[in-house]
């Protein structure tokens, strides 16, 4: 592949945009390759500025479980675009995209719409700060919540009973109320309560990590901090920006039959247009104003564009056959994992839905202290060796690969021989 276009526009945006890119692991850093401009996507394969053809396996990080270009999506967008594209007053499809989401999950009686994930994990961390009267949060090391301050803290050096900011900028007074345990860890969760047992607002959570790379709920995890939750009387906070109508059209919480108090959404909800969501309890969400105390406002939510592209998604979505590309993408795992083991290298690959990671490493992944023992080395050649041959994947062994409704069978089979003349 001659990328030349791509690297002279990644020259030129480097001047421009810190890194070259909006979002940093676009950049590709962590495999040692460049970015790729993309000109135009459709279905499951993405154009590049230079004319290349590849078959996307990042789904734009999990929005595109249509695929890209979804032709009811561009229809309803089209529609809502030459009928003003922001009104700043409320419209129609606000109503029923919210009441999609609240008929899709039992536990979701209402819900604000915002503009990423980033801001409903933030918003929604608020209001559980003031429902309960309490500070504290449990997240879990390795789990992602978008940027906000509060959920940027890392692990110190075991069970972390204090944080240290993930990153310069964000105040250590800003974090020192982040409690951490390992994910899948519910003895370290139980720990931090009866250490606080009135000081803990909210656990959040996501329900299947999609963020340091796929890491599954084991058995029992979530049920346990549905227990702990209630009975220290702090909120359980689903983020289901990834897997809210991917892992099921009724989110992980109806697949795993388990009711958080919130929930917030993103990516899928928005159709591929900015959006995100939080939602729960009517009794919770009733404290966010105007109806309540807890402000939070945003000049495009609801945005009509938006809510539109949102609403043809869902509705695509709620007739789509899920268990029939779980099995699909089942069936190419397990393939895959075949192939790359008889190559003597050691690999694992978790996967739920249309979700999965390619650890190279014997030991089965559980949580975040494992994931970071995998073989970044072997990723990094494998990460390569597919690009070459025409496989977007996710460009770090961190992050989940996301397939869509798009995938055909040619497309599966193509990565899988692209994946026979990999060489470690
Ligand atoms: C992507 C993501 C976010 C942040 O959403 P943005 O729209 O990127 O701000 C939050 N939580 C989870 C689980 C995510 O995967």
């Amino acid at each position: 592949m001659d990328s030349k276009r791509s690297a002279a526009l990644f020259a030129q945006a480097r001047e421009l945009i810190p890194g070259g890119v909006n979002s940093p692991v676009r950049a590709c850093r962590n495999v040692h390759a460049d970015p790729l401009f993309i000109a135009s996507a459709r279905g499951a394969h993405l154009k590049t500025v230079d004319g290349e053809d590849f078959i996307d396996f990042l789904g734009s990080w999990g929005p595109m479980l249509l695929g890209h270009a979804h032709a009811r999506v561009v229809a309803a967008i089209q529609r809502a675009a030459a009928l003003g594209t922001s009104y700043g007053a409320p419209c129609e499809d606000e109503v029923e995209l919210a009441r999609v989401v609240c008929e899709a999950l039992p536990s979701v009686e209402m819900v604000r719409m915002v503009n990423s994930g980033t801001e409903a994990t933030m918003s929604a961390l608020r209001l559980a700060r003031a429902f309960t009267g309490r500070n504290k949060m449990v997240k879990f090391i390795g789990g992602y919540h978008g940027h906000g301050d509060a959920f940027l803290a890392s692990a110190g050096s075991g069970v972390a009973t204090f944080s240290i900011p993930g990153t310069p900028g964000v105040p250590a007074e800003t974090v020192k109320d982040t409690l951490l345990a390992p994910y899948n860890d519910i003895d370290a969760v139980r720990a931090l309560f009866e250490k606080d047992p009135g000081g803990i607002a909210a656990v959040f959570v996501e329900p299947v990590a999609g963020n340091m790379g796929l890491v599954l709920p084991q058995p029992g995890f979530l049920a346990g901090l549905r227990d702990l939750c209630t009975r220290y009387g702090a909120l359980l906070v689903f983020d289901e920006v990834i897997t809210g109508f991917r892992v099921d059209y009724r989110g992980a919480q109806g697949r795993f039959g388990i009711m958080p108090d919130l929930t917030t959404f993103g990516k899928i909800i928005g159709g591929g247009l900015p959006v995100g969501a939080y939602g729960g309890r009517a009794d919770i969400m009733a404290h966010v104003a105007p109806q309540g105390e807890v402000y939070q406002a945003g000049t495009l939510s609801g945005n009509p564009l938006a809510m539109a592209a949102g609403i043809a998604t869902l509705e695509v979505l709620r007739h789509s056959d899920y268990a029939g590309l779980e099995s699909r993408v089942h069936a190419f795992v397990m393939e895959l994992e075949e192939i790359l083991r008889s190559k003597g290298v050691p690999v694992q690959i978790p996967h739920i839905a249309s979700m999965f990671s390619v650890y190279f490493t014997e030991a089965p992944i559980v949580d975040f202290a494992h994931v970071q023992t995998t073989d970044q080395r072997l990723f990094e050649a494998f990460y390569k060796q597919m690009r070459a041959q025409g496989i977007f994947m996710a460009p770090s062994a961190f992050e989940a690969n996301m397939l869509s409704f798009a995938h055909t069978d040619e497309d599966f089979s193509k990565a899988l021989d692209a994946a026979r003349s990999v060489r470690f």
